[in-house]
């Protein structure tokens, strides 16, 4: 008789913003039913053995400068576990599929021939400036928000655009780069009065924010650290009336 051996696949899950009760319910159950669990430091980390209880876990997290495991053996080491039949699920912070490679990861599933899903997240993108008091759009202040990776530095014809929209913009992984993207807005045009925020921390009790101008922001911001999302526009003016009624316990709004 045949043996048959069951057919693995790979979950790429967005874990959203860290607490366990912004995962999707499909975030959920795809975590109860994962044989093991590749996650990442952003994310839900502190409920997982809970979340779930049939897996073992591996910690791929990087901190910037530290690479605790390269993209290629992650990816890699999912799809032989996969083939030996085990549902892998790949969690990460926010949207699998806002800065967080899971494209690359998906393709490489597919070329290997493995059944392979996407549970999109609640990403930081929208969720921390919200959680700081700030809609990305407002009726009469901003319709559009643009989402900026400051992991790398942006051209002039960028900032040029960037600053020429009139919309908000969000940045994610910025806090290292924001003085040479404050510099870069400002080349472009972009007025020195511009409200700017930076959320850090965001949903946890540690979260603060730090709101000044393009003007004064790089000196207002020195203490910043990652994780944090950068706010830039008009919208970072609402923050005041809509934060109070919305802050965790602990957190703290600040205003250079
Ligand atoms: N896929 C993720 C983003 C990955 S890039 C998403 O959709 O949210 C990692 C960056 O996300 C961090 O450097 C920071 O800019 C932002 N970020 C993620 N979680 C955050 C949090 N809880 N608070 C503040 N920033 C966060």
């Amino acid at each position: 008789m045949a043996r048959t051996r069951r057919t693995g696949r790979i979950t790429l899950v967005g874990g959203g913003p860290g607490p366990a009760d912004l995962l999707t319910v499909r975030a959920s159950n795809a975590l109860a039913a994962a044989d093991v669990v590749y996650f990442d430091r952003l994310g839900p980390t502190e409920d997982l053995a809970r979340l779930a209880p049939l897996a073992t876990f591996v910690d791929v997290g990087k901190t910037p400068g530290h690479h605790k495991m390269a993209q290629e053996e992650i990816t890699a080491r999912m799809i032989d576990g996969a083939k030996t039949g085990l549902h892998v699920v790949r969690l990460k912070g926010g949207d699998p599929f806002v800065f967080g490679r899971g494209g690359e990861e998906m393709s490489a599933a597919v070329a290997a021939g493995i059944p392979v899903t996407v549970v999109p997240g609640v990403s930081s993108a929208t969720a921390v400036p919200g959680a700081a008091g700030i809609p990305v759009t407002h009726r009469g202040t901003s319709h559009l928000f643009t989402v900026v990776s400051g992991h790398a530095p942006l051209t002039e014809r960028e900032y040029r655009h960037l600053a020429g929209l009139g919309g908000t913009i969000v940045v994610l992984m910025g806090v290292g780069t924001l003085p040479s993207l404050v510099a870069g807005l400002r080349r472009a045009g972009l007025p020195n009065v511009t409200p700017v925020a930076v959320v850090e921390r965001g949903f946890s009790h540690a979260q603060r924010t730090v709101t000044a101008t393009l003007g004064s922001i790089v000196n207002a911001a020195t203490s910043c650290r990652n994780p944090a999302v950068i706010v830039i526009g008009d919208v970072v003016a609402l923050a005041p009336a809509l934060a109070a009624a919305n802050l965790p316990t602990n957190a703290s709004l600040q205003t250079a």
